[in-house]
Formats: structure tokens, sequence, C-alpha cells
């Protein structure tokens, strides 16, 4: 069997400011730090303006950083938006895109989420291509068919284990408290492994996170299941207790 080191994701969206996010960040890394070996990596990924702060504050820890989002450019006139290489300026190894909060909120599509993964790979970051079903397309039927398209669309040429992650995501269970079952979690994780045969050289070194409400309650049985290679977190990502134990449930 591919031993794939787990990866344990927090996603902050829009939250914290400085003094929060340095704290947080300063707590996991001196946690890391302090633990000795552990089986899993653990990543952080706060908003733009904290990148660089927190990214001073952990820079001596095995404790990543990464963004929520990157232009597909890499420079010029594009108001708002922030490169690739402004992310790897600021510490920053892994970008997360494809969230379904960017899909549904800035119309982000497939092609989208690939022309961006194609500039972050450019500037040697980690892109975690999100994917994951609405409820409606779960309960039509559509699940698999939907997450499909997702990982053909999103997914560039060029993608390898060294430089992608997927985190699936059913939409309905981010922040709602829902979580899917750990039955569905390993049909949906082998569905993906098999969209990546044939798209990606080596997919069976491809990590695969879960996301969607994981919590310490229960990340212990959604780590355990085939083929999941991590978590993706947001809300237990903000509490350093939370997050910490999510990690120590990885076996
Ligand atoms: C997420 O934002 O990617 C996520 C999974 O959120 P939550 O853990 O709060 O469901």
């Amino acid at each position: 069997m591919t031993e794939r080191r787990k990866l344990i994701a927090g996603n902050w969206k829009m939250n914290g400011l400085k003094a929060d996010g340095l704290d947080l960040a300063s707590d996991l890394a001196g946690r890391l730090k302090g633990a000795g070996p552990v089986v899993f990596d653990m990543l952080v990924c706060p908003p733009f303006p904290l990148l660089f702060p927190v990214g001073e504050a952990i820079a001596d820890s095995p404790l990543a950083l990464g963004a929520q989002d990157c232009a597909p450019k890499t420079s010029g006139a594009h108001t708002g938006d922030v490169a690739p290489t402004m992310l790897t300026d600021a510490g920053c190894r892994y970008v997360i895109l494809g969230h379904s909060e960017r899909r549904a909120d800035h119309g982000e599509s497939d092609s989208v989420v690939n022309a961006k993964a194609v500039a972050a790979h450019r500037a040697g970051l980690i892109a975690i291509i999100c994917v994951g079903e609405t409820e409606a397309q779960r309960d039509a039927g559509q699940a698999d068919a939907v997450v499909a398209g997702q990982l053909a669309g999103s997914i560039p040429a060029g993608a390898s284990a060294a430089n992608t992650v997927i985190a699936y995501e059913p939409v309905w269970a981010i922040g709602t408290g829902k979580t899917a079952t750990p039955d569905d979690v390993k049909a949906m994780h082998a569905h993906i492994r098999a969209q990546l045969e044939g798209r990606i050289a080596d997919a069976n070194k491809v990590r695969i996170l879960y996301g969607g409400s994981v919590k310490p309650s229960n990340a212990a049985e959604l780590m355990a299941v085939d083929n999941v290679d991590g978590a993706l977190v947001g809300g237990a990502a903000l509490k350093a207790d939370d997050f910490w134990a999510i990690g120590t449930s990885c076996r």
C-alpha cells in the first residue's frame, strides 16, 4: 500500500485580526515543535493580510503556511488580485483553490480554478484543489458525476502528487455541522482516486483530504477511512485545542 502522509489543513476563511492569527499560529507551531515526530503535516491558511506576520512567526517551525486563493496571472493590472509569487514571498507553500465559497461567491468555474492551479504550480506552490457536490446534486444521484466533472476541469496538465492535493468537500457539510458518513466518504474518495488515475502519473500518491464539519469528535473515524489522507478544516481550525486534537487523531 502506498504511504501518504496525512495533511491537516486549516482554512481560517475571513476570520481573525493580526493578534488572533499570531496567537493561534504560534500556539500550533509550539505544539508541533514540542511534539517530536508526528504522523501528520499541519498547515494554516490565514487571510491575505496575515500571511506575512504569521509566516514570520512560524518560520522556524514545521507548521506550514498557505493562502486561500491566488490570481491566475503573475503580475500587472489586476486590481485586488494576489499573484502566486507574492504568496511564496510571504512564506506560503500551499494555496487552496476552487473552494465552494469562492465558486459560489465569485462564480469561479473549473477553467478558472485550472488557470489558477497552473499559475500556482509555476510559482512552486502546492495547489489544494477543492471539489464537492451540493445537497441537491447528491439527492439527485449526481454526486459522482459532478465531482468527476470538477476534477476533469480543474486539474491542470502537469499536476502531480508533489504539486497537487485534492480536497473533497461536500458543500452541504461545510460549516453546517453535518458530515458525510464514513461509508459515503470511502466511496467518494475511491471514486476520486479512480478519476485521478490516467490524469496524474503518480495518482496513487496524491493526497485526498476530506472537508466538511470535521471536529475532534469525528476526526479519528473520518481520518481512518481508506483514501482519506487528511482534512481541510474550517470552524474547528480557529481553536488551537480543536485543530491540534484533529491532527493527533491521525494514526
Ligand atoms: C472549509 O471551509 O473548507 C470547511 C470544511 O469548513 P468547516 O470545517 O467549518 O465545515
